[in-house]
């Protein structure tokens, strides 16, 4: 695997890039002409209609129906496969994933631990000698059928040294990697278990010692590719802790600069998916003077900036400076969102916006509460007469019965709601992890925890679709509609039918976005 990547080289080439077990031929093509024929396309539509056949001409889907026909465009036969819409995770932490130091590797598509030593093992290839390859926040002990992550003994297997700390199941190393922190003061546990204040150190020291320019473009690059293995098109990233150096906190990174590694492959036209940004804040509402970092913020930053591919958008999922900071936000017309995390801190976020909204009308920037895991039906009432929205999932590595958030009330409620992970640090970006908790009520363990709150399939994709229009702002994504940017994923099992287990892994063949192939295991495969 190439370390820098040129546009030239990167848009030529046809790099095979060993990634967790998938081995797949990656073209990140230029947009050209498509017509899809023989597929079961989900458009996801106000009909729902499902087609046979899309036309795809300058990155935009020009026809959708069962009768298409087009001079000049590559036919591509999808055999009978199931295609969706390109998936928005409109709350994730993206920048975070992409900022991690070492080869990091994600492992959210395999759910043994032999398969995670075999996926290590592949991506030592790409892994010069002596070189750390890491996994650093979504990455669950549950997601194994093992309940736990791999040993030290399991991980030296891996010819590298190996660093995996995860969002659920704690931190691993091995001998290698081991012997390589322990020579800086981070104290690692005989079977290479890393806890206490020794997992903030060991997290700081890689931070400091691996992460550069180059190294952060790498993981910004692999992570875009990766989800987008998994049918992601469009990322909305709600942010990071602010930390000016390197940090021990897996949610901390530097929230001027973190986005730089996305502008470059921006600036190289190498984006494989969509990227949207929040500015998250957290000034204290005592501050004196004011709101230090969110004052200026309004004052200097642009709401809805950019192009397409990568473009800014509100404030979150931190608004900060207490009811000052919301009459700020709601002044300068930003969209805000703040997460909830229980029934209290969901009614006094509600409080303040009313408070807020009496002042200053809100009703037309789309305010957001994400999270929400206990949510009554008068809560939703309120926030949907100012014009709110929630967002949803956040769900697999939960444990209890009933832990909400109470999907099926929403689905029946006129508030606007849409998926979203906030994978990334406390969880996973997987759709289709999250997707079978959704769906099945089941977290990764196999338990129920959502109770009768669940979602049937077509709700499933329109929430992760479709609902999510409203939460990135922009009419023309999220369905497969004539006029709409051409972003697909063909999938390689029809989630609509496929048994519970097998939603899980589930991935994408094609992936198209703006008419662009940015993942082909259908065509070149
Ligand atoms: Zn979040």
């Amino acid at each position: 695997m190439q370390h820098t990547i040129s546009r030239r080289q990167f848009l030529g080439s046809t790099t095979a890039l060993a990634l967790g077990s998938l081995n797949i031929a990656e073209v990140l093509g230029q947009s050209q002409d498509l017509l899809l024929v023989n597929g079961r396309i989900h458009t996801m539509d106000a009909a729902s209609r499902v087609v046979s056949q899309l036309l795809i001409q300058r990155g935009r889907f020009a026809a959708v129906g069962n009768n298409v026909s087009a001079r000049g465009a590559r036919r591509v036969d999808l055999k009978g496969k199931t295609v969706i819409p390109g998936i928005i995770d409109a709350h994730n932490h993206i920048v975070l994933v992409g900022n991690r130091p070492g080869w990091h590797t994600p492992l959210e598509h395999v759910f043994t631990i032999p398969d995670a030593i075999a996926a290590l093992q592949a991506r030592s290839a790409d892994v010069p000698r002596g070189e750390f390859i890491t996994t650093v926040g979504p990455i669950s002990a549950n997601q194994f059928a093992e309940r736990r992550l791999p040993t030290l003994t399991e991980l030296d297997a891996v010819n590298r040294p190996v660093y995996l700390q995860a969002a659920q199941g704690g931190t691993r190393t091995n001998t290698e990697g081991k012997a390589w922190l322990e020579a800086r003061g981070v104290t690692v546990a005989a079977d290479g278990a890393i806890a206490g204040p020794a997992l903030a150190l060991a997290l700081q020291t890689l931070r400091k010692e691996l992460l550069t320019p180059e190294t952060r473009k790498r993981s910004a690059l692999a992570a875009l590719q990766y989800y987008a293995r998994l049918g992601i098109t469009t990322h909305r990233d709600c942010g990071a802790f602010h930390s000016d150096a390197p940090s021990g906190g897996v949610a901390n990174e530097n929230m001027y600069t973190m986005h730089e590694p996305f502008l470059a492959l921006h600036h190289d036209g190498a984006m494989p998916a969509r990227l949207r940004v929040d500015f998250l804040h957290q000034d204290p509402p005592t501050a004196n003077p004011p709101l230090p970092t969110l004052g200026p913020r309004l004052r200097n930053a642009f709401p809805f900036f950019g192009d397409e591919w990568m473009k800014t958008g509100g404030i979150g999922e931190f608004t900060g400076g207490g009811v000052e900071g919301l009459r700020a936000i709601a002044r300068a017309g930003w969209r805000g969102e703040d997460h909830a995390l229980n029934l209290a801190g969901v009614t006094n976020l509600i409080k303040d916006r009313e408070t807020v909204n009496a002042e200053i009308p809100i009703g037309n920037l789309r305010w957001i509460i994400s999270h929400i895991p206990e949510f009554p039906v008068d809560l939703a009432n309120r926030m949907n007469t100012m014009g709110m929205g929630v967002l949803v999932g956040w769900g697999p590595l939960r444990n209890g019965t009933n832990v909400g958030p109470p999907y099926r009330m929403l689905m029946t409620h006129a508030i606007k709601k849409g998926y979203h992970s906030d994978g990334g640090d406390i969880t996973v970006i997987n759709p289709w992890l999250n997707f079978y908790t959704i769906v099945t009520g089941k977290n990764l363990a196999g338990q129920p925890i959502l109770g009768d709150q669940t979602l049937t399939r077509q709700e499933m994709i329109w929430l992760a679709t479709a609902a999510n229009k409203w939460f990135v702002e922009e009419d023309d994504l999220g369905s497969i509609e004539p006029g709409n940017h051409a972003d697909l994923a063909v999938l390689d099992r029809d989630f609509f039918t496929i048994s519970e287990t097998d939603i899980t892994r589930t991935r994408s063949l094609l992936t198209i976005v703006g008419g662009r192939v940015v993942h082909d295991a259908l065509t070149s495969g």
